[in-house]
């Protein structure tokens, strides 16, 4: 079964463009210019997956006509990656459930201070309903998972699900390990300057983001793909991402088929500019892979 990459946001943490910019890129009129807040939707084994939920999710939900989610995968607990996660709350009216949530212990640490509310014992009417699975780099598995009954307030006690026979169960925000059996998705392992982050794989596709380091022992999750995306936000050194030779140089010992650049800044130049110093930039260092800058809207299938 074929995986199915579709790329929300493009853009790095300010997007592109940023506000009261004048530059060229920031000005050009080329929609592959508009990038959103890095993120992907994922449709695998019959699963549709977010990965990360940024201040521009509602948008991006919209454009794309998304109409369920079987899970949100979070990469890092940076804001551009976790901003949009109130805005759940459309799904859980749509489904009546929870919004599952695969996150490490230390994003989660890092909501329960962001988004005390969504974790308060007693809870405001209408705040977002999510059920967090704590990963790490052990592959796991996201199903599909049910409905687990109608969603029901009561006021001034929280949310409570009615079961079949009736009976109310409350909703309090479960947090439990993801599971570990017959796992379909590989955690990657990287780091944002110092701080672990993870990108996924989902069969032939490795999605790969806010790295600024990948350690040797993690290619070997990466043999055989069809298409990785790597991040870059500029031509120098930079603390927290790759550069944009640092990349090529990881482009070319992953050896996928096709290479995605996402998390681009305006340092780099119009999209179509961009490709054809990409095309010539592989061929003068005998890079492997076909490297191309994502763009939003953009679908990968492998
Ligand atoms: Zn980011
Ligand atoms: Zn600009
Ligand atoms: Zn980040």
């Amino acid at each position: 079964m074929t995986t199915k990459l579709t790329f929300l946001g493009t853009g790095t943490s300010q997007g592109v463009p940023i506000i009261a910019c004048q530059c060229p890129v920031c000005r050009s009129t080329d929609l592959r210019d508009k990038r959103l807040r890095a993120s992907a939707y994922i449709e695998y084994e019959g699963l549709k997956i977010l990965v990360d939920a940024g201040p521009d999710f509602r948008s991006q939900m919209l454009a794309q006509g998304v109409t369920h989610l079987d899970a949100i995968l979070l990469t890092h607990n940076h804001k551009d990656h976790t901003g949009g996660l109130d805005d759940v709350r459309s799904f859980n009216y749509i489904d009546r459930k929870a919004v599952e949530i695969y996150c490490e212990p230390r994003v989660l640490k890092s909501l329960q201070v962001e988004y005390s509310y969504a974790f308060a014992e007693h809870k405001y009417p209408g705040a977002p309903e999510w059920h967090v699975h704590l990963i790490d780099e052990r592959p796991f598995r996201v199903d599909s998972l049910e409905n687990t009954g109608d969603l029901e307030w009561v006021h001034d006690v929280g949310y409570f699900y009615r079961q079949a026979d009736g009976s109310l169960v409350p909703s309090d925000n479960a947090v439990r390990e993801a599971s570990r059996e017959q796992p379909n998705i590989i955690p990657i392992r990287g780091y944002h300057d110092d701080m672990p982050v993870l990108g996924f794989r989902f069969g032939r596709i490795a999605y790969i983001t806010d790295m600024s380091s990948l350690p040797d022992g993690e290619l070997v999750k990466l043999q055989g793909l069809e298409h990785v995306t790597l991040n870059t936000v500029g031509y120098k050194k930079h603390h927290s991402h790759f550069s944009l030779d640092e990349a090529l140089e990881l482009a070319g010992r992953i050896g996928a088929r096709y290479t995605w650049l996402t998390h681009l800044s305006h340092a780099f130049p119009r999209h179509e500019q961009f490709c054809a110093q990409l095309r010539e930039m592989c061929l003068q260092r005998g890079i492997g892979s076909i490297v191309q800058p994502a763009h939003d809207g953009l679908v990968i299938e492998g």
